[in-house]
């Protein structure tokens, strides 16, 4: 990676506030700016870090196992179904995908990929044959682990400027529901810096502020 940011430039702007005037890479280079949008993911926390800003977002492991069933299942596609223990899974033609919270869901280090494979033996695996009694004859075809940008304070993204340094914006933390919130929160920020406002969504409940507050905007449907 030779352009990944290891470090920002912040400097006195004219009411007392700071912004940030520098981008530094990896490769040496120092990039001016006008605006920096932090939108690292499971790393948002260290560039917000950079900048002097606080952001309660860690690296958590989620794995997701696809596998394949020998009996076709009786009615319509599976659809997402999530289990109260959260084992969750749905169709992934041909297969099937399944996923559940780490039996340890703590911060990992966001170079550690490994598939904890005894989550799959002890706890997703009787889940499903326990709801699904033709799951009990499945066999993992692949699996593979990411990390969800966990936000440590609700669950829920952070979205926005950061009022001590008003041109560092936050596009962070979304806890696993990132696909799905991206065109919003694409288009929510594109507004804020072209107009300086919301224009189609108002995404200020997202914003950094109750980050400083300590003011949780809690998201509960979380997996
Ligand atoms: C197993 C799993 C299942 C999921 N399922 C769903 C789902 O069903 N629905 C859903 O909506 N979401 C789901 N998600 C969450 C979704 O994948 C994420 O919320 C989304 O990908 C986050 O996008 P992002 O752009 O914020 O971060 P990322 O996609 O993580 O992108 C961050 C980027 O920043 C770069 N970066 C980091 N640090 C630096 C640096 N210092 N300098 C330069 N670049 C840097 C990284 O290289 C990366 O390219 C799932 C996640 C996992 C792990």
């Amino acid at each position: 990676l030779t352009d990944r940011v290891v470090d920002l430039r912040l400097a006195g702007a004219d009411d007392g506030g700071q912004l940030v005037t520098h981008v530094e890479l990896a490769s040496g280079d120092v990039v001016s700016c006008g605006r920096v949008v932090n939108c690292a993911g499971p790393r948002g926390r260290w560039i917000a870090e950079m900048a002097g800003l606080e952001l309660p977002v860690e690296p958590r492991i989620r794995a997701a196992f696809i596998f394949a069933c020998r009996e076709a299942l009786d009615g319509p596609t599976l659809p997402l179904t999530i289990d109260t223990t959260g084992v969750h899974v749905r169709t992934e033609p041909p297969h099937y995908l399944a996923g559940a919270p780490p039996l340890d869901d703590v911060e990992v280090d966001p170079d550690d990929f490994a598939v904890r494979h005894d989550q799959w033996e002890e706890v997703i695996w009787p889940a499903l044959a326990h709801r699904i009694p033709a799951f009990e004859r499945i066999g993992v075809t692949h699996s593979w682990a990411g990390h969800y940008a966990y936000n440590t304070l609700d669950h829920n993204a952070v979205v926005g400027p950061a009022d001590a340094v008003p041109n560092f914006y936050f596009c962070n933390g979304f806890s696993g529901h990132g696909f799905q919130q991206s065109a919003g929160v694409g288009r929510g920020l594109s507004e804020l810096i072209t107009y300086g406002e919301y224009r189609t969504l108002d995404l200020a409940e997202l914003g950094h502020d109750r980050i400083v507050r300590g003011e949780p905007f809690l998201e509960k449907a979380i997996i």
